[in-house]
């Protein structure tokens, strides 16, 4: 009977808060608001104890503000480009037909605009078809996306194995289903649990100017631990056990962190995702390409000049490249090949 009146109170509470805070009863979002508060306290307890015990970092603040100034700036800038880059849209399928039909239907209703025009002026009336055709826009819109995602395959593909069955939308070559977010991801690189979305297209870029703030301020951080403990070196060790206890996890993060960034890089100076790389046999675009070609890539200052400014679409969809061009990728190298930066 106690448990049950426990359970009823805790349930009279939970609706309370939800009918307050209608967010909260989405259990996704539940636990991504959770994972957001639980990486602002552990940026808080760190650099919160680091100026609670280090005496030496304060003096150093009063005679050289500029340094502490810095180290706290990096700190809110990650935990902003934290929120910016979860925040952000990975460009979805969806989405993108959306704004391929937008466009279509503006184009087409100006087209029309203009014919109704010439035609007034030649009969001096308006044409009675006019209206008809707005009712239309819909299924010819939905052909001209087919119409736009086939053409990036090779002919003869089936437009049903490019359909995602969850979906129900043609997926354009590199996009793929993500089944956390329930939805198709243009680029698709990768679920991030740490962020609560998916990285694909819109988002890689902010991705990685988050993966590079986190670890020059995970390093920083690593750094006046360091400091601190060998300040106080001879001290018996458990008056530090605190900053002993989290510069262990710390120190794990950093290389994890370092590796991760390390490893984006290369994806984006080759123009690969995760996905790509990790499940490249099972890809059928990339089944039978030799492992050292990358399909996709333009050259490294290509795919970097691709990467850094070509955020302004995040729509802009990408074609298979053609048997010439892979054929021209599988070359081997030649000493002139190297000097000309041929395709990293
Ligand atoms: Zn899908
Ligand atoms: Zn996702």
């Amino acid at each position: 009977m106690v448990i049950g009146m426990c359970r009823s109170f805790r349930d009279r509470a939970l609706d309370r808060c939800y009918h307050c805070f209608p967010c909260l009863s989405d259990p996704a979002r539940r636990s991504s608001l959770v994972l957001k508060v639980t990486l602002v306290m552990l940026h808080l307890v760190y650099v919160g104890i680091l100026f609670l015990f280090d005496s030496d970092l304060i003096d150093k603040t009063k005679k050289e503000p500029w340094y502490t100034a810095l180290y706290l700036l990096l700190f809110f800038a990650t935990l902003v480009q934290y929120f910016i880059t979860s925040g952000s849209s990975p460009g979805y399928v969806l989405d993108a037909m959306r704004a391929v039909n937008e466009t279509n239907v503006i184009c087409k209703q100006s087209s029309m605009a203009k014919q109704r025009q010439t035609a007034s002026s030649k009969n001096g009336s308006l044409p009675v078809e006019g209206c008809q055709s707005g009712r239309n826009f819909q299924g010819t819109d939905s052909t001209s996306w087919t119409k736009l995602v086939m053409d990036m395959y090779p002919p003869g593909t089936s437009i049903r194995s490019c359909i995602c069955p969850y979906c129900n939308v043609e997926q354009p070559p590199r996009a793929k289903h993500c089944y956390d977010c329930d939805k198709c991801v243009l680029h698709f690189d990768h679920h991030c649990v740490w962020l609560g979305t998916c990285i694909g297209q819109g988002n890689h870029c902010k991705f990685w100017w988050y993966i590079c703030e986190e670890s020059a301020l995970c390093l920083w951080t690593g750094i006046l631990y360091i400091t601190y403990l060998r300040a106080n070196i001879s001290r018996a060790w458990w008056n530090d056990a605190i900053a002993i206890l989290l510069l262990i996890p710390l120190s794990i993060f950093i290389v994890f962190l370092l590796l991760l960034l390390f490893f984006h890089s290369y994806l984006i100076l080759t123009n690969q995702t995760t996905y790509e790389l990790v499940r490249r046999r099972r890809i059928p675009y990339l089944r039978g390409i030799p492992e050292r070609v990358y399909p996709f890539s333009k050259g490294v200052c290509h795919n970097l000049y691709d990467f850094c400014c070509g955020g302004s679409n995040i729509y802009s969809l990408e074609p298979l490249p053609s048997a010439q061009e892979l054929e021209e990728k599988s070359r081997p190298y030649t000493c002139l090949d190297v000097l000309t930066c041929r395709c990293c």
